[in-house]
């Protein structure tokens, strides 16, 4: 499984720092509660919103008593995305605002439908955490930009970060 986690830092800065970013000890295990050791590092390649490609370094930890591994995803990323997560907002509020695509069609598509999916869940967080007074009865393209727009006023990464520890899946999930 992972966790998201704020390093604080850009995603270019979390690569220079590369296994000395500023790693948190992650200390019981989410399913046994058992004590978690460290278990190296895996790389993933991120994809900046300038489509620059480089690899980080994503930490892992496994339980001593049941094994399962946790790694720990920087809140720049978005779990099974390489894009970034700004590459990705820029992306969908870019083609909802401005009909411009800055990314393939066909990609922008699939993370459109992602996010459209998942608008209800985005909607419920506004409503509960952050912000009342957006309307809801209103088109779902206008919802869709009015909520990118809310997420913008925020630290990104800090959105996705608690999205993820509410609902335990990103917004942008299957
Ligand atoms: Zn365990």
């Amino acid at each position: 499984m992972q966790i998201i986690h704020d390093f604080d830092v850009s995603p270019w800065q979390y690569y220079l720092n590369g296994q000395d970013n500023d790693f948190p000890a992650l200390r019981s295990c989410p399913r046994c509660h058992d004590e978690m050791l460290g278990h190296g590092f895996y790389q993933r390649y991120i994809i900046t919103e300038k489509n620059r490609s480089y690899q980080l370094h994503i930490k892992r930890f496994k339980c001593r008593h049941c094994r399962r591994t946790v790694s720990l995803l920087p809140s720049f990323l978005l779990p099974y995305f390489q894009r970034s997560l700004k590459a990705i907002f820029t992306a969908l509020y870019s083609y909802l605002v401005k009909k411009q695509y800055t990314l393939e069609q066909r990609q922008l598509h699939t993370y459109l439908r992602r996010f459209l999916d998942n608008l209800p869940g985005v909607m419920s967080f506004f409503r509960d955490k952050i912000c009342s007074r957006l309307k809801f009865n209103c088109s779902q393209k206008k919802k869709a930009i009015k909520l990118l727009e809310s997420i913008k006023g925020l630290p990104s990464p800090t959105f996705s970060q608690r999205y993820f520890d509410h609902f335990q899946k990103s917004f942008m999930a299957l």
